[in-house]
């Protein structure tokens, strides 16, 4: 049975020709019905796949203390912007004010707003962020232009509708003579590029060169730009036909960081590999500090944690990080 999105996206097809790959992704995650964020909780064990912070509450402690760092180097403002990008569950916002919950003034300078398009994943939020007060955006622009700000995103970016050419010609999903779901051209070298990403960065960007502040962006991608097609589809934790299962698979593409650099007129930090970016900011200390009043379970959780978050062979190399600030005092990011 082909999903009700695979029908829309037919009759969309049948009457206006191949669609874009950015369309085809923006309906299938954000049809307002039958969109894969809009109507489901996709992450942890019992979902489609695992994220960062939810891998182990070390990782949004770690962005806690970059966010806290540079607060306190930007002259600890009275007023402060925190702001993500895609929060998921709002396990890395609670995490990262869990972690610095006691850095003076900090909490009483932030303001705290979510980035977020799915009405189920603001409930999961709202539940995780109860003891704060949060206001909630469908749109980045809605973010407030008069205070510094602080942007976070955790594999937001890579959720950002992309495009593909071949040659000279965009790549397109139409129907096949059997009406079935084709990519067209079907062959030749694949070439990505992110308009709607970089232009949200550029968007961030121009944000902070009027405000003051800095982004941090964490995603899985590359660091040059090549050929290559990265698209691809997510269910149950195993990679699926990105044609398939409309709607019930989380659709990426990899993040091509130099790309996001481009025509960028702020400081830049990085990209470096998530595990560097992590152990600088002193993940293994911590991770020692925890296990330290842990009992032996929760000893070989923290050690497993860890591990997955910056060992090479796991999420440690493949996910980069960047950053992008601007402030009157000088500023330098910590972990990069
Ligand atoms: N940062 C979280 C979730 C990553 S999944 C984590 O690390 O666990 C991507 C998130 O971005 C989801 O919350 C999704 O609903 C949101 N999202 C995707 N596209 C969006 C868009 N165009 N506008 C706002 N939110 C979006």
């Amino acid at each position: 049975m082909p999903s009700p999105l695979e029908e829309i996206v037919r009759q969309k097809i049948r009457a206006d020709g191949p669609m874009l790959i950015g369309a085809f992704m923006a309906l299938a995650l954000g049809h307002p019905e039958h969109g894969y964020y809009m109507k489901g909780d996709p992450f942890g064990r019992a979902g489609d796949f695992v994220t960062a912070p939810e891998v182990s509450q070390l990782f949004g402690e770690m962005i806690g203390v970059w966010a806290a760092d540079l607060w306190m180097q930007m002259g600890a403002p009275e007023r402060l912007a925190m702001v993500e990008c895609g929060p998921g569950r709002g396990t890395l916002m609670a995490d990262i004010l869990r972690a610095s919950r006691n850095v003076a003034g900090f909490h009483d300078a932030l303001r705290i707003h979510l980035v977020e398009m799915s009405p189920v994943l603001r409930g999961k939020q709202r539940e995780a962020l109860a003891e704060y007060e949060v206001v909630w955006h469908e749109d980045f622009k809605g973010v407030p232009g008069d205070v510094p700000m602080i942007v976070i995103g955790n594999e937001f970016l890579d959720a950002l509708p992309f495009e593909q050419y071949v040659g000279d010609v965009q790549r397109k999903v139409g129907l096949d003579e059997d009406a079935q779901l084709v990519f067209v051209p079907m062959e030749g070298d694949v070439y990505e590029f992110a308009p709607y990403r970089n232009d949200f960065v550029k968007c961030v960007c121009s944000r902070l060169k009027a405000q003051g502040g800095a982004a941090l962006f964490i995603d899985y991608g590359h660091v040059h730009s090549g050929p290559g097609d990265t698209f691809q589809a997510i269910k149950g934790h195993e990679y699926v036909d990105v044609l398939s299962h409309i709607g019930d698979a989380d659709l990426t593409s990899h993040v091509n960081f130099e790309a996001l650099q481009r025509g960028v007129d702020i400081g830049v930090a990085g990209p470096v590999e998530q595990g560097d970016f992590l152990r600088a900011l002193g993940i293994g200390l911590r991770a020692r500090m925890l296990a330290e009043k842990a009992d032996v379970q929760q000893v070989d959780m923290i050690e497993k944690g860890l591990h997955r978050l910056i060992d090479s062979d796991q999420m440690g190399s493949l996910f980069k990080v960047i950053g992008f600030y601007y402030h009157d005092k000088p500023l330098a990011p910590a972990g990069f």
